[in-house]
């Protein structure tokens, strides 16, 4: 009779977390995200699983963002039949996050075939499609915080809020093993306190084992309440030279952050009037869950919606869905601001506004989420003289700023303090989505402080009792 938890997907990297808690009479998966990275792994990783789905009793999904909900619908067509539990806020983001990764995904198959077939070579399959993705949104199930889901005979899930992005939790698994109760702690993401919109982490109690995340487990974010100031002087810098604000930003949570702040300077009158675009149609339908999402959101930020402050701008901010009003703000040269996607600048519509604006040394790109390596977001960061922008070199003269304030995820202190907090009881605390070279000194750091920590290894599967 046994307790196991197998470290699966997001071990020792960043993207496509998926673990197995084994007991005898059940499995269940806790996340099920898209392994994001070369494409020749993204097929073999994303269609590997820790055990047969057909004997998986159910998913927990923790949160929206892609890299924990994305390979949802590959589980589900490959014969996952259990519902997915999560919060009902993230189960209605992800009404619009899955269906646009299977559009994205078709997308990215059409462009791969187009080579195969030149080369003579057989012709591949998306992972799954948009079809796939609207079909797999029936197994999901929404609960509020702080209830208990009973998910099988002998485990019992509760969600707390994870303050990372809207709708995000921890999970807490209440597992009973004949007369034996064990506890777990998933926190995987681990947002942060004071963050805009969103109320601060739960840290939950008398847990045996926590699982939490290490992205950020050796650096030190800049503190949240700057990012607005700093936000306001670069807009104003770009407004005095009659340029224009270009910000590449995640359509979820990053896009309604940003909409937040800057239609706060501008009711404060703190930048100079001027129009401001959110140029993506995903992020128009999050930016719509969120106004009506009130129970998930911070009290400052429900209080405005319920006294009709419009805190995301609707009467100043112009939501964009169609493409002609997307083109005609490229012959449109008054200073203004236009937050559009995705977030690294790996495809969508931020490409033609960066095309059309990074020549001009009066405009400013503004980056405020992270950017991987080999996305044209890493090189306009690094300030490279000259990028390619759908296949054509392009000088970059644009002002670049690079704000690290936004991140939603617990850095080194916050991740130390939280373990902290969660106090006596926890048994072991295991490290996962991270790289090594943040994980390592997290681990290293929580050993000094005298926790037992461990680092799993992809595949890992180690007995709770
Ligand atoms: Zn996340
Ligand atoms: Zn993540």
């Amino acid at each position: 009779m046994s307790i196991k938890v197998k470290f699966w997907g997001g071990v020792q990297t960043v993207t496509g977390s998926n673990h197995l808690i084994r007991t005898d009479h059940s499995q269940i998966l806790l996340d099920g995200g898209l392994f994001q990275g070369r494409r020749k792994d993204f097929y073999d990783i994303n269609t590997k699983f820790p055990a047969p789905l057909s004997e998986i009793n159910s998913l927990i999904l923790s949160h929206a963002h892609i890299d924990h909900s994305g390979n949802i619908p590959t589980l589900i067509k490959k014969g996952l039949k259990g519902p997915i539990h999560t919060t009902t806020a993230t189960a209605e983001l992800c009404r619009f996050m899955l269906p646009d990764s299977g559009h994205i995904q078709e997308e990215d198959i059409k462009f791969v075939n187009k080579l195969n077939r030149r080369k003579k070579r057989p012709l591949r399959q998306p992972l799954y499609t948009k079809e796939d993705a609207i079909r797999s949104l029936d197994s999901f199930r929404g609960h509020h915080y702080h209830q208990p889901i009973k998910v099988t005979d002998d485990i019992t899930a509760t969600l707390y809020d994870a303050g990372h992005v809207l709708g995000s939790a921890v999970t807490v698994l209440d597992i009973q093993n004949r007369n034996r109760k064990i506890r777990l702690a998933y926190a995987v993401d681990l947002g942060r306190k004071k963050l805009p919109l969103l109320k601060d982490p739960e840290i939950p109690t008398k847990i045996d084992y926590l699982i939490i995340e290490s992205t950020y487990g050796n650096r030190e974010h800049e503190e949240i309440t700057n990012a607005k100031g700093k936000l306001g002087e670069v807009i104003n810098r770009t407004a005095r030279r009659g340029g224009k604000v270009i910000i590449p930003s995640f359509a979820f949570e990053r896009t309604q952050e940003i909409a937040y702040f800057i239609n706060e300077l501008q009711q404060e009158k703190k930048i100079p009037s001027m129009p401001i675009y959110v140029d993506s149609p995903l992020a128009t339908n999050i930016t719509s869950v969120f106004r009506h999402s009130l129970d998930y959101l911070d009290e400052t930020t429900r209080q405005k919606i319920e006294n009709d402050q419009d805190p995301f701008g609707y009467n100043r901010i112009n939501y964009l869905r169609s493409s002609q009003e997307s083109k005609k703000l490229n012959d449109d040269h008054r200073p203004m601001i236009i937050i559009s996607a995705s977030g690294m600048c790996e495809g969508g519509r931020i490409l033609h506004h960066l095309r059309n604006n990074i020549e001009n040394k009066n405009n400013t790109v503004m980056i405020v989420g992270y950017m991987a390596q080999n996305t044209l977001g890493k090189r306009i960061v690094e300030r490279q003289p000259v990028v390619k922008i759908f296949g054509q070199e392009h000088k970059l003269k644009a002002e670049v700023v690079k704000m690290n304030a936004f991140s939603a995820h617990a850095d080194k202190n916050e991740l130390m303090a939280y373990v902290k907090q969660c106090g006596r009881t926890v048994k072991r605390v295991f490290l996962v989505h991270g790289d090594e070279n943040q994980s390592d000194p997290l681990f290293r750091e929580l050993i000094a402080r005298g926790h037992k920590a461990h680092q799993p290894k992809k595949g890992e599967e180690i007995t709770l009792g």
